[in-house]
């Protein structure tokens, strides 16, 4: 099998089996986001899926987790995914989940039924990014969904026995949107109660300057690390979620926590906050050259 690439996963999945059933992303319009930039979305022919799988379940015939690439998976039409899902169930005996990468829009096209259809062929988690719960800002990077839609899909989808992984941005906002920003993501992802809950912060690389006057204007400032320590601070103490994984460990972030649980361990995530705040010693942090998507 060989992969088209660029190809991306969630840290999380890192042990799972991929195999691309779409290629790109189907919205591919988000001012922060270069992922798939190079290609066309597209859905692949279920004869080249179904070849990878032969292949694969004959050298990996114990694989237990599956993660289907590329962008947004959930874009390919339901009997399509019944087909791939059947597939992956027939041919890996040993196989507990499977989980892709959503986006709004396309929760947006499947119905409650359809996703259940879904789940009961193990499709399990959904990671989704929200970004942001702030509308002003959500059209502003081009997202595609209000936070009201986001919440509604996300709930959609819980609804139907799927977990929800989700993830917000933090800097999106710039220094001036930082407060907005952290509250109403938290009061989105509230509304959703999600199974997962994540942070990445916003990287540009060397195009910093280039993104804060071209791309988002009107005076858009990246944050720094204090500032990201800030924004992290303020969208966690309003959070009130029912039961969640909770976890700041991706790579372009500033201040690695993980193995950490909502409700419950909101107080010790604050001090760590609050600890890494006020001491700003270099060893709490991930050194910039570590930083990457
Ligand atoms: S929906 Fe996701 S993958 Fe597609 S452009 Fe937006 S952030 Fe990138």
């Amino acid at each position: 099998m060989e992969y088209d690439l660029p190809l991306f996963r969630p840290p999380s999945e890192a042990r799972s089996l991929i195999f691309q059933v779409t290629l790109g992303c189907s919205w591919n319009r988000c001012l922060f986001c270069t992922s798939y930039k190079t290609k066309n979305f597209l859905v692949r022919p279920f004869e080249d899926v179904e070849k990878d799988v032969y292949e694969m379940s004959g050298l990996y015939p114990k694989t237990k987790r599956i993660f289907l690439a590329d962008g947004d998976p959930m874009e390919a039409p339901t009997d399509y995914l019944v087909k791939v899902l059947d597939l992956l169930d027939l041919r890996f005996p040993c196989l507990e989940r499977v989980s892709a990468y959503a986006g709004p829009t396309n929760l947006m096209g499947k119905t409650l039924e359809e996703l259940k259809t879904l789940k009961e062929r193990k499709l399990d988690i959904l990671y989704l990014g929200i970004e942001t719960g702030n509308d002003d800002l959500l059209r502003k990077v081009r997202k595609g969904a209000t936070a009201e839609q986001i919440v509604e899909v996300c709930r959609k989808a819980i609804r139907a026995g799927l977990r929800m992984s989700t993830f917000i941005i933090l800097g999106l906002g710039g220094v001036e949107g930082s407060r907005a920003h952290a509250k109403d993501s938290a009061r989105v992802v509230n509304g959703i109660d999600p199974q997962f809950l994540a942070t990445l912060t916003l990287m540009v690389g060397p195009h910093g300057r280039l993104y804060e006057e071209k791309i988002m204007g009107g005076g858009f400032k990246l944050i720094d690390r204090k500032q990201s320590l800030q924004e992290l601070r303020w969208f966690v103490e309003d959070l009130e979620l029912g039961g969640c994984k909770f976890g700041t460990e991706h790579a372009s972030n500033y201040l690695p926590i993980s193995g950490m649980s909502l409700p419950g361990d909101k107080d010790e995530i604050l001090g760590l906050i609050d600890k890494a705040m006020r001491d700003n010693s270099p060893d709490l942090f991930r050194p910039e050259w570590a930083r990457g998507l």
